[in-house]
């Protein structure tokens, strides 16, 4: 009989499982080799969370010599947003996760679109009803939303089963009968689990896991022959020999229906890794990243801020392994691909996703380039997000690259850029075009102890350009004593009667006039960059602001 409804059901499925599993031979790869896959929903959002995944999916399965691969799964098509598929696409080409198949490459277990792939799930689907192990259910949209509301007021358990799967036995004669009137159907597994008994999850990430065996008849095809997310990554997982699931611990309940399709269908169950969701800290409280507070969870977000890809990258694989941090700041010259990363060090809760510590992970990275790899990168971001600076950076390139080589190449190098954004307002004094374009603007926090300054007009013509640093500190104190100012601090406070103020006085309003600012890195080498001309003329301008203040 199961016979014959099958036929009568899947009439124009003519191709066995036989058939369809000769079309994916055994990959051949080495003992060990992971065969991870990303499987998105083209939804019209991508999230760091789904970042975060393909980011371990791809580390998982290439640092095995494993093969990691995209699948779009859009079988929910109510859902599907169009230029969604892109946005995937693209996002994951920006962060440098490189899948070896998948949607958008070749690769020859596919097609890696699920919506292509309906006649296979079919094939199986039509296999299972073969066993007697899913059976065609005719029940209405009312008589569902019926039993679903009584099964919420009694409390009890939701879903199809025992005697609420009343079509679970339906005669072949019923059926038929269902079909001449053209009612629709689904296809529902005829789930043989028993409420009493539970099944083990053993996780990668979270370890054993006890859940309830599945004793719901779950909808594997939908009524337009389309299978549910259960049974497509069943179906898939298997075919694509996937040895690795990794995703969202939002599935985890969902693990004895799968556990249990697996085992209907004769197959060999993929290990299983579930990563916690990412959390953000706010008033105290810990809740998950979302799409309507945090502009940060969008993918979309982290180009337009300027923060590095490789920053990012560092970011995800900090989230991926509680040791990755240390590591990396104990190895100055390695990259990402020189971590081996585990299961065992990803964390089992929720991961805190926390923008200070992206911030603190791009000024490590940025210390750790050189002058003139920082001048391209923010170079390359200013062409798109800001192109009047980028036309200064181009016409200033000397003198930046100059200024950001300021004490770069030292035992603790300078933190002050995080994004691509910072070099503008950190090197705003160095470029003449913004310098001079007005004074008010530039000496903005003049600081309200008494200087004179006065004596900057004669410093600027004692300055020398050929002074090594100890000639110049040399000239400054003596220019210091000369004018009654102590040329070292502990004089001054052995006897601060006796002096105007010290030599660290001269040097804080050199460096004000010079860059309207009271902290800047090295002041020598500052003076070096912008030369004897460009101190007199900085001088001449504080004087005349000071002036018409
Ligand atoms: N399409 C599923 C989702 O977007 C993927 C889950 C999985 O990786 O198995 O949530």
């Amino acid at each position: 009989m199961n016979e014959e409804l099958a036929e009568i059901l899947f009439p124009n499925i003519t191709k066995t499982p036989e058939e369809i599993e000769a079309m994916y031979p055994k990959r051949n790869l080495k003992e060990g080799a992971m065969v991870t896959r990303f499987g998105p929903s083209p939804t019209g959002f991508m999230h760091v969370g789904n970042l975060c995944g393909a980011f371990i999916d791809s580390v998982m399965a290439h640092q095995t010599g494993g093969i990691f691969y995209l699948r779009i799964e859009d079988t929910d098509s109510k859902r599907e947003i169009s230029g969604a598929k892109d946005l995937i696409l693209n996002s994951l080409k920006h962060f440098h996760i490189d899948y070896d198949e998948g949607y958008g490459k070749d690769g020859e277990y596919g097609p890696y679109i699920q919506s292509m792939r309906a006649e296979i799930y079919q094939v199986f689907a039509k296999q299972l009803v073969k066993e007697g192990k899913a059976y065609p259910c005719f029940m209405s949209e009312e008589e569902l939303a019926e039993i679903r509301e009584g099964q919420e007021l009694r409390k009890e358990m939701i879903g199809i089963y025992g005697t609420y799967a009343v079509d679970r036995d339906l005669s072949l004669e019923e059926v038929k009968k269902h079909l001449e009137n053209k009612d629709s159907y689904v296809i529902r597994l005829k789930s043989p689990g028993d409420i009493n008994k539970q099944v083990i999850l053993h996780d990668c990430i979270k370890g054993d896991i006890l859940l309830p065996e599945n004793v719901i008849d779950e909808v594997i095809l939908k009524k337009d022959g389309i299978p549910t997310y259960h049974f497509a990554h069943v179906v898939d997982d298997h075919l694509m020999q996937t040895t690795h699931v990794i995703r969202g611990d939002e599935w985890i309940s969902s693990f004895p229906k799968h556990l249990q399709l697996f085992q209907l269908l004769g197959w060999k169950m993929p290990k299983y890794a579930h990563h916690a969701p990412l959390t953000k800290k706010e008033d105290g409280k810990i809740r998950k990243l979302s799409k309507r507070k945090d502009p940060e969870f969008s993918v979309r977000y982290y180009k337009e801020a300027g923060i590095p890809v490789e920053a990012v990258r560092l970011y995800l694989a900090t989230l991926t392994n509680t040791n990755f941090e240390e590591w990396y700041l104990q190895n100055k010259d390695k990259k990402i691909e020189d971590f081996t990363f585990s299961y065992k060090k990803m964390p089992v809760g929720g991961t805190l996703f926390d923008m200070e510590k992206l911030n603190n992970i791009c000024r490590t990275y940025f210390s750790r380039l050189t002058s003139l790899e920082i001048y391209e990168d923010c170079l390359s971001y200013n062409k798109e997000f800001d192109h009047s600076f980028y036309e200064i950076m181009q016409k200033n390139k000397d003198r930046l690259i100059g200024f950001l080589n300021i004490e770069r190449n030292t035992k603790r190098p300078r933190k002050d850029i995080a994004t691509y954004k910072d070099l503008k307002p950190e090197s705003y004094y160095m470029i003449d075009e913004y310098f001079f374009e007005n004074s008010a603007k530039s000496y903005k926090e003049l600081p309200d102890r008494h200087f004179d300054w006065n004596l900057l007009l004669e410093y600027s013509k004692e300055y020398q350009e050929s002074d090594s640093y100890e000639e110049w500190y040399e000239r400054i104190k003596k220019f210091a004593s000369n004018h009654g100012y102590a040329s070292e601090v502990k004089l001054y406070k052995e006897n601060p009667e006796a002096f105007s103020g010290h030599v660290g006085d001269i040097c804080e309003m050199i460096r004000f006039a010079v860059t309207g600012r009271t902290k800047t890195p090295d002041l020598y080498q500052i003076l070096s960059i912008l030369g004897k001309n460009n101190l007199e003329k900085r001088v001449e301008f504080f004087s005349n602001y000071l002036k018409n203040l």
